[in-house]
């Protein structure tokens, strides 16, 4: 597995990691020379004449009018992300579920049909199958393991093409450039949410996919303390989104999110190569142990999709799910409890390691759990190695 992708030049645009995360958008003789950028905390921005204020309104999203619009700190956060994505363009709004929501909508109107993976993030679920048929757009979901099973589920109304891989909990891949061919030849658009793998592991654009989203709230902040979404695509298209659901919806990203999303980014190849690497030794141990039946990871040789995992990603990230060698949920429960390092927690790509136990959906009327209860998604964060697996071992040793 490659660890070392620091200077990988992203070649759409010729530019390199090191400078997009340290240089690219910065402006610094214009507030002072400051090293970290101001965080403009406005929602508004005056015009000095008549005509100042008609050329802000004519070159709006460019121009700084109004913060629901446009902030330049958010903008910096959208300059280096586009250029990460090799993308023309981005925008960025208030939580991931806005960028999917936003991405989404831009491309159906009622009528129209999409075709979505299964067990994509579960808000995402929701949106596919009860808030996009409430405004009339049909949405099949499909496996996604192989890529005719897309083309099988076109329709005439096919617009969209909505891929999320890895898929949230199971981690089952997508052949990205083969649902892209089809999408070519049926002239559909193609949306990813590429959360998982991070600009620096994946970059879908550059398979022929025409909108990238992410939850900035997880690798890009990797600090769990502040929530985002991006999209990225060719100028057109985000001009388009700009101009419709974005202002019209209003999910905007706050110049203070914006900025502590940026000091994120700082660190964003140093976090992915961290995470990468004690993954690959908690999963390795965790895959020959005697009280699991499967670790659910497509960076093991012995998956599937291994070469496809290869093919597309540059290197694994810290998610996974284990399934536990029991038909007992207490054991399941008692293992997740006792764990005392690992976070019981939703949401991942922070510092710190997190469990979130399907076993939770269990036994409530109002949950309707799709997936066994003996499966454990793992996050992996910041921590050493033999820190976590010290703590997994003494969890497993007590059911
Ligand atoms: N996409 C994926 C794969 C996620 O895991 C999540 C959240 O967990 C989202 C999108 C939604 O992001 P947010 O929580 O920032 O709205």
């Amino acid at each position: 597995m490659k660890s070392m992708y620091y200077n990988i030049v992203l070649s759409k645009k010729g530019m390199d990691i090191s400078y997009i995360i340290n240089e690219l958008g910065e402006e610094r003789e214009r507030y002072f020379s400051a090293v970290a950028p101001p965080i403009i905390q406005t929602s508004n921005f005056a015009s000095s004449t008549v005509e100042d204020l008609r050329q802000k309104m004519l070159h709006e999203p460019e121009a700084t009018l109004y913060t629901r619009g446009n902030n330049p700190t958010v903008t910096m956060l959208e300059i280096k992300i586009a250029a990460l994505e090799g993308a023309e363009h981005a925008i960025a709004f208030g939580s991931g579920m806005a960028a999917v929501s936003a991405a989404v909508l831009s491309q159906v109107r009622a009528g129209d049909h999409v075709v979505s993976v299964k067990k994509p993030y579960s808000w995402t679920n929701a949106l596919m199958r009860q808030f996009l048929p409430r405004f009339g757009v049909e949405v099949s979901m499909v496996d996604g393991t192989l890529a005719d099973q897309y083309r099988q589920a076109i329709r005439p109304n096919t617009k969209v093409l909505y891929l999320e891989s890895p898929n949230s909990y199971t981690f089952e891949l997508q052949d990205i450039e083969a649902v892209v061919a089809i999408a070519k030849e049926y002239g559909l658009i193609t949306i990813i949410d590429n959360s998982f793998a991070s600009p620096i592991n994946q970059n879908p654009l550059a398979m022929g996919v025409d909108m990238v989203l992410h939850s900035a709230t997880k690798y890009i902040g990797g600090h769990s303390d502040t929530m985002g979404g991006i999209v990225c695509g060719s100028r057109e298209m985000i001009n388009r989104t700009f101009a419709s659901e974005f202002m019209t919806l209003g999910a905007v990203l706050s110049p203070h999110d914006a900025w502590l999303l940026l000091r994120g980014l700082r660190t964003l190849p140093v976090r992915m190569a961290r995470v990468a690497e004690t993954t690959r030794h908690v999963v390795a141990w965790l895959e020959r142990h005697a009280k699991v039946e499967r670790v659910l990871f497509p960076f093991l040789p012995s998956h599937p999709q291994y070469e496809l995992a290869q093919k597309q990603l540059r290197n694994n990230t810290g998610q996974f799910s284990i399934l536990l060698k029991t038909d007992d949920i207490q054991k399941v429960e008692l293992f997740c409890n006792s764990l005392q390092h690992f976070l019981m927690a939703a949401s991942w790509g922070g510092h710190e390691s997190l469990i979130f136990p399907i076993a939770a959906s269990y036994a409530s009327g109002k949950l309707k759990p799709t997936l066994p209860f003996n499966l454990v998604r793992f996050y992996v964060g910041l921590e050493d190695a033999d820190y976590l697996i010290r703590d997994i071992e003494q969890a497993l040793d007590k059911i």
